[in-house]
């Protein structure tokens, strides 16, 4: 491959990185890579990629059950039960008797076994396509006898490229592995993108198909230009190189403009004082956002500790991860935010039947009013570990003050059922709702009545508003020109918890979107919580206000 290939995409965060590409999802090489041989030559490379192929699987799954679990470890298992499997094999043996080369034998044996499996309608079936994809690859890519190549790609952190990948994909992933991530869909709202963006590396999203033909080869992944320049050549790798050590230089020059708005409050020039806190999704993610100055964490996305298991958590095990936060924040305030499930983080555990508009459906409060024991243990964990510091809760994706009425009920019952064990907890721990649909904007002189706080999440609440799928990239444009309804709705939540001596907060994207800080401080917004990287640079910003 001479020729380098352009992919665009949309960048959304910061910086340059040079290496090479890895697929997530491995599909089947397009072009067979050898040349072909006689039919018994075929034959023979075959088996011994077969023999290659076994032996990696058993080293996978030995790797997968040590630092995944045994669930995780099952799809080595299906992957060697694929290798053995007679059909599959005889298949692939009867093209290269027809005259195929063993890689093309093994691509024209994957695509039809796959279309068959999607034609059966069982999404279970149709799910094992990835496993034939995954499994094909892995044989062709032995037949090139480019072992020990792959070893090194494994072992060197590389550019992760893959179709999609869900919330729990995501949070799963090796991060200390990773230069970048680039997702063929996906928007700059989406969760994949929040959690991206939360762990400070380079990212696209958005870019359309990318053959995995590329799959190990060099890439060049520039997140500010949403380019990514695969098989560069070297001229174009000087430029970027060039433009790399120049990103860099500017980098540090800010890091340490960052660095002296650390200690500096964050108050307007007119005097208006804005809380900046973190949005985070783990525990692991506290001491950054206390070095970069967190006063408080605006938004525990408390769904990600469920996205990261096979099965429910206990009360104890919540309960640690709050009580330990806590500590660590040391009387700062912690939000935990309640059960946001559904929607684009969907948890196979907990049996969500499919539906058609599932960010209309069935997620968040509406799941947690609805499996009240399931919300009442979560509820408990916060409770106990209120004691700890000082945490407050909040409910997404209300539309009503009857649902915050419900939900203060079943808290009251917590706390009752807990004070009959002896279990003690904060008793004047505060409540508080997202505003993200524009019902609760809307009724947010009677939600106010309710609650101790707002805080706006306008990915949600831009959806909602412009009726753009957060998700789709097609609407993407749509979200990103139109801030003006939203910041009227945001205004008027303002405004009503003001009047009821509340305070108001925003832990959507738009928090840490700089164009927009000016507009936040006018209309008297009083906290502003963004992930641990842009921390600083909001504090800075807020002190340039008027
Ligand atoms: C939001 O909708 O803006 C928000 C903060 O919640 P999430 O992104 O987790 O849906
Ligand atoms: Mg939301």
């Amino acid at each position: 491959m001479t020729e380098s290939t352009v992919f665009k995409g949309i960048g959304i965060s910061n910086g340059k990185v040079r290496g090479r590409i890895k697929f997530y999802n491995k599909e089947v090489r397009a072009q067979p890579s050898s040349v072909k041989g006689n039919k018994k030559q075929e034959l023979e490379r075959l088996d011994r990629a077969r023999k290659m192929a076994s032996e990696h699987i058993k080293a996978l799954e030995k790797r997968a059950l040590s630092t995944l679990g045994e669930k995780e470890a099952q799809i080595f298992e299906i992957h060697a039960m694929l290798l053995e499997d007679e059909d599959f094999i005889s298949s692939i043996i009867g093209e290269i008797n027809g005259g195929k080369s063993a890689e093309e034998a093994i691509n024209i044996t994957a695509k039809s076994y796959g279309e068959m499996l999607a034609a059966l309608g069982d999404e279970y079936l149709a799910a094992r396509q990835t496993d034939i994809h995954d499994i094909s690859a892995q044989l062709i890519r032995f037949l090139g006898g480019d072992v020990s190549v792959n070893k090194e790609k494994d072992t060197k952190p590389y550019i992760l490229v893959a179709t999609d990948l869900t919330p729990s994909e995501t949070v799963q992933l090796e991060a200390s592995k990773i230069l970048g991530f680039v997702t063929f869909g996906g928007t700059p709202s989406s969760h994949t993108a929040i959690l991206a963006r939360a762990m400070g590396i380079p990212a696209l999203v958005g870019t359309g198909k990318i053959d995995s033909i590329y799959d190990g080869e060099e890439a060049l992944l520039n997140a500010e230009k949403g380019t990514l320049t695969v098989t560069p050549d070297e001229k174009e790798i000087q430029a970027f190189e060039k433009e790399r050590q120049e990103y860099n230089k500017i980098a540090k020059e800010h890091e340490l403009y960052l660095r002296s708005v650390m200690n500096k409050p964050a108050v307007t020039r007119s005097g208006h004082k804005i809380m900046i806190y973190a949005n985070i999704g783990s525990e692991s993610e506290v001491a950054s956002a206390i070095s970069n100055g967190a006063e408080g964490i605006g938004l525990l996305r408390s769904e990600f500790l469920y996205l990261s298991k096979d099965d429910y958590p206990s009360q104890e095990e919540l309960f640690s991860v709050y009580r330990d936060i806590a500590i660590k924040m040391q009387g700062k305030r912690v939000i935990v935010r309640t059960l946001d499930i559904g929607a684009d983080k969907q948890i196979p555990y907990f049996d969500i039947p499919k539906e058609e508009n599932p960010s209309l459906g069935y997620r968040a409060i509406r799941i947690c009013l609805d499996r009240q024991e399931l919300f009442k243990t979560q509820l408990k964990a916060i409770l106990r570990a209120s004691k700890f510091g000082r945490i407050s809760i909040m409910l997404p994706m209300v539309v009503s003050a009857d649902e915050v009425k419900q939900s203060k009920a079943l808290l009251e019952e917590c706390k009752a059922e807990l004070l009959t064990r002896g279990e003690g907890f904060d008793s004047k721990i505060e409540l508080g709702v997202m505003i993200e649909t524009p019902a609760a904007a809307i009724m947010s002189e009677v939600i106010a009545k309710e609650v101790d706080f707002f805080s706006v999440g306008t990915n949600d609440l831009t959806q909602y508003t412009l009726a753009a799928d957060r998700q789709n990239p097609r609407v993407t444009h749509i979200c990103d020109n139109n801030a003006e309804p939203v910041m009227r709705l945001i205004k008027m939540a303002t405004d009503a918890i003001h009047r009821k001596g509340g305070w108001i907060g925003v832990c959507g994207e738009m928090a840490a979107d700089l164009g927009l800080t000016q507009q936040f401080a006018t209309i008297g917004v009083d906290e502003l919580s963004v992930s641990v990287p842009y921390l600083l640079g909001v504090r800075g910003k807020v002190s340039e206000c008027r």
